[in-house]
């Protein structure tokens, strides 16, 4: 149990304009993850499903909300990583009704999870897996939609497009719901959390993750994002941000900043030591100047596992690019 305790309205299932919330998925700590509801004249989707643990509290929270398993047409994914697709077989097999769409790179891995699961494992080891992803179900093909770029989607009247987002990983897109104008951008926008909200002004930063960040593929990302203009962005990690030109113009920055670090620390005795202080630091930092309370505990708290994998993503996209360079050679 964490040692600190959640702020009612800051933390928890969030109420936001156009039937959009954002529902905890309890992955980590509160406040970390969500899932984001959207409700269309008695339909339901979500996007993103949280961890095959987080499966009773959604469904919790539909009954809350007073839909029924039956009501929910659509389970949106913005990319395969575990904390936002690991409970969609689990889940789905609870809403007879529901589809799953997700970006064609991802599809085969639903299918079959054993690689994901592999591949997840190798980040974080076999034991913290279990306890935080639980058991990941396959999903039949049936239930599977593979959302090409451009693709539009209806529930009910209300239209959504699908943007394929490369950079956090190859398989994310994001999504446009045309109803509020606003984008569900997984973690190609990077991740904001509300706890870090001062006077209403979010703090934000890249999500720099294994093992297929690519810093130009996200800049290029977050560039279409922007040119997009949406009124606002629903981050998985967490929730709803306004002001996104500004907000972009950060993160490009902030990419910069991240891939500048890992150069220049790829060399030091310890790098993966070095460049997690380095990320803190620098977050530390930002934090004065965003002036959040100097309460070092608190920023651990909410900041320690985004620097542990930004530090791991870092250097592996670093060992990408030198093997490449060998090849090349
Ligand atoms: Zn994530």
């Amino acid at each position: 149990m964490s040692a600190f305790t959640a702020r009612p309205g800051v933390v928890g299932d969030l109420d936001y304009p156009g039937g959009i919330s954002a529902l905890d998925v309890h992955y980590v700590r509160p406040g970390l993850a969500s899932s984001h509801l959207i409700v269309e004249s008695g339909r339901a989707a979500l996007v993103d499903a949280g961890t095959a643990l987080s499966v009773p509290t959604l469904l919790a929270a539909l009954t809350r909300r007073g839909l029924a398993y039956t009501d929910v047409d659509y389970v949106l994914l913005t990319h395969i990583h575990l904390d936002h697709a690991g409970g969609a077989g689990a889940l789905v097999a609870c809403l007879p009704n529901a589809q799953v769409v997700v970006h064609p790179r991802g599809r085969a891995h639903l299918e079959n999870p054993a690689k994901l699961i592999a591949a997840t494992k190798a980040v974080y080891g076999d034991e913290a897996f279990s306890a935080l992803y639980g058991e990941i179900l396959p999903i039949p093909a049936s239930r599977l939609i593979s959302a090409t770029d451009g693709m539009r989607l209806y529930m009910a009247n209300r239209a959504f497009d699908f943007w394929h987002t490369p950079g956090h990983a190859l398989h994310h897109l994001v999504i446009h719901d045309r109803l509020t104008d606003s984008l569900f951008t997984g973690d190609t926008f990077g991740v904001s959390y509300r706890e870090l909200d001062v006077d209403g002004r979010p703090f934000i930063f890249p999500t720099t993750s294994p093992s297929q960040f690519d810093p130009q593929q996200l800049k290029d990302s977050v560039r279409r994002i922007a040119a997009l203009s949406p009124q606002a962005a629903y981050l998985t990690h967490y929730g709803r941000i306004t002001g996104i030109a500004k907000l972009a113009e950060q993160l490009l920055t902030q990419i910069d900043q991240l891939v500048g670090f890992a150069h220049e620390l790829a060399t030091s005795p310890e790098p993966h030591k070095a460049l997690n202080t380095a990320i803190f630091d620098w977050l530390n930092t930002a934090l004065d100047r965003h002036g959040f309370p100097a309460d070092a505990a608190l920023r651990h708290h909410l900041l320690d596992s985004d620097v542990e994998l930004n530090t791991q993503g870092l250097l592996s996209w670093l060992a990408r690019q030198r093997n490449e360079a060998k090849l090349n050679q």
